[in-house]
């Protein structure tokens, strides 16, 4: 698989890094995006060498189509005998609020980072993947998408958008041989949840505890690998029970 990338956006910490890991350990070299914090890709890329993949951070803001066309376009340019084959569109924030409140700062982030992100970065994938006629895209959305959560009407907004565009995209594009997913995670210890009180929360959770990144990962694996060949336009929560 010498040369087969996978893209893997905000896989720099978290539910990402895990990501990139499952997909190193599948055969996938990985490119791993970041925005900001540079020295938690690179440790995610070191983590990726350390199981015998190629890997290099990426930095650009998934929202700003600019940038990733530019980074895109140059890491192209250098590597012109490689591929990516599997793109997994995780990068995401949240900025609570109660509605009433939410200014249009939090309004306007929320989906730009998880919609426009996933409309920009896939945009300009998903052409490659159409010539190849094949590929896979795997978006995380959240429970939130599903359930709507309150506090998160900008945030779920954002997951429940990429969940329809998930469906529409896996329906255009099937006949390329190319599979849409998404994961629908429910509280996953992250960075992203560090102020929220595990042992209060957990009391509504089923399984009784929040999961951990690699119990997402591993969905986004098995979702890519020739075991989903069956699988498109797919929505698989995991969240311990949480709701089903
Ligand atoms: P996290 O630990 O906060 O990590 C967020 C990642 O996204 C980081 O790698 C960050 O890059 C990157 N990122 C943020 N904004 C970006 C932007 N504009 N452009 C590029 N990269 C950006 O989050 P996480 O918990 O792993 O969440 C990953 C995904 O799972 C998100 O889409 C989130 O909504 C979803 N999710 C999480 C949970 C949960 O309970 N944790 C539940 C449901 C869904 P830097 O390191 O450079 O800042």
């Amino acid at each position: 698989m010498e040369g087969k990338f996978a893209l893997v956006t905000g896989g720099s910490r978290g539910i990402g890094r895990e990501v990139c890991l499952e997909l190193a350990e599948m055969g996938f070299d990985i490119l791993v995006n970041y925005q900001g914090n540079k020295t938690e890709a690179d440790k995610t890329v070191g983590l990726v060498k350390e199981k015998g993949r190629q890997a290099e951070a990426i930095q650009f803001n998934v929202a700003v189509g600019a940038e990733v066309e530019g980074q895109l376009n140059a890491w192209k340019t250098a590597n012109p005998k490689a591929t990516i084959e599997v793109l997994v569109n995780n990068a995401g924030i949240r900025k609570d609020n109660l509605f009433f409140w939410m200014s249009d700062e939090e309004w306007d982030t929320v989906l730009d980072v998880s919609l426009r992100g996933f409309y920009n970065v896939t945009k300009f994938i998903v052409k490659d993947m159409l010539s190849m006629k094949r590929g896979n895209i795997v978006n995380v959305v959240s429970l939130s998408g599903i359930k709507g959560m309150p506090g998160q009407v900008n945030y779920s907004a954002a997951k429940g958008a990429v969940i329809a565009a998930t469906k529409s995209l896996a329906q255009e594009v099937g006949r390329r041989g190319i599979r849409v997913n998404a994961v629908a995670p429910g509280f996953i210890a992250t960075d992203m949840t560090e102020n929220i009180n595990e042992a209060e929360f957990k009391k509504m959770i089923p399984l009784n505890r929040f999961g951990e990144a690699k119990e997402v990962s591993s969905v986004v694996g098995f979702l890519v690998s020739p075991k989903a060949a069956y699988i498109t336009g797919e929505v698989i929560s995991i969240n311990g029970g949480l709701y089903t």
